[in-house]
């Protein structure tokens, strides 16, 4: 089993894009932790732009964090946004970055890890990710950015990075300002060793957790030349590659499945477990499951040899 499904220790349920009154939310810091706690999450990132919201919570764990804008160079007034996790400071002075790299560097530079916000719906491409390496991945699913304009879902844009040969992790977000309108509808869950601000960051530092909008993954066998997936009950499983490249399985009883074969099933069809041959050529892959519900959910790229 590969990472982080193959650990001992706690799935945490994170969101990691979240917004107060301290910016542009409805709910003051204190409502919104609440809310958030209620609805059963372990982590919050309050990422108000150009503003840290410190606050405690007995259950809660709070990462320090913000949402920093940079520059898009030879892009007219557009600009783009990263998010800051476990950062103490703001930069000085506080204004916008001039590239996206500048901001990704600086953010690591204070110990914190870097993520490309919502890049659909910033107009962003592959190539203003190459171009921060500092970066560890991007927001697959900013589900803010869904509901209202429909361009929440930056699938394509990872597959092109990935392609290129790019590192990217894949993150899903509520972006929340109006809670309980536009939250609780994607999340990210962290596999961490303890219940800590520390072992939040290093599990979004390597990759350790999947992207939700309320599908599970629970375990991914890479070997043998094959990849194996066990999920909550699924409507299909599909590895995902380069250009060209996918392998699916479906549970419509007359569905064509590609490069993959349905080894456990629910009672009524839902897929739990399937296995996928992808042809040798193929470096990376990942995961994703939508389920019988019609969520989704977004696992980490891994190699395929
Ligand atoms: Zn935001």
């Amino acid at each position: 089993m590969i990472a982080p499904f193959n650990r001992d220790g706690e799935w945490l349920r994170c969101q990691l894009h979240s917004h107060t009154t301290n910016s542009d939310g409805e709910a003051t810091a204190d409502g919104l932790i609440e809310h958030y706690v209620r609805a059963g999450f372990d982590v919050l990132a309050i990422t108000d732009h150009w503003h840290i919201t410190t606050a405690a919570h007995d259950e809660l764990v709070l990462l320090p964090s913000s949402e920093l804008s940079a520059k898009l160079e030879g892009r007219g007034d557009f600009d783009a946004d990263v998010l800051a996790y476990g950062i103490d400071v703001l930069p000085e002075p506080r204004e916008e970055f001039p590239s996206i790299a500048a901001a990704a560097e600086w953010i690591v530079a204070q110990g914190g890890v870097a993520y490309l916000a919502h890049p659909y719906w910033s107009g962003l491409r592959a190539e203003d990710y190459l171009a921060a390496p500092a970066l560890s991945g991007i927001e697959v699913m900013n589900a803010g950015s869904e509901l209202l304009q429909g361009n929440g879902l930056s699938a394509v844009h990872w597959d092109d990075i990935l392609h290129l040969g790019g590192a990217c992790l894949g993150i899903a977000t509520d972006d929340s300002h109006y809670p309980g309108q536009d939250s609780r509808l994607a999340w990210t869950v962290v596999a961490a060793p303890e219940r800590s601000r520390e072992a939040v960051l290093e599990a979004l530092r390597n990759g350790d957790f999947y992207a939700t909008t309320g599908a599970a993954i629970l375990g991914i066998d890479v070997g043998g030349g094959g990849v194996e997936v066990r999920c909550g009950p699924a409507r299909s499983i599909t590895v995902r590659s380069g250009p060209w490249d996918g392998c699916r399985v479906d549970a419509g009883p007359y569905a064509m499945n590609w490069r993959g074969r349905v080894l456990d099933r629910r009672h009524d069809g839902a897929i739990t477990r399937a296995r996928f041959e992808p042809p040798e050529y193929w470096r990376w892959g990942r995961v994703e499951v939508v389920s019988v519900e019609g969520a989704t959910a977004w696992s980490n790229p891994f190699a395929v040899d």
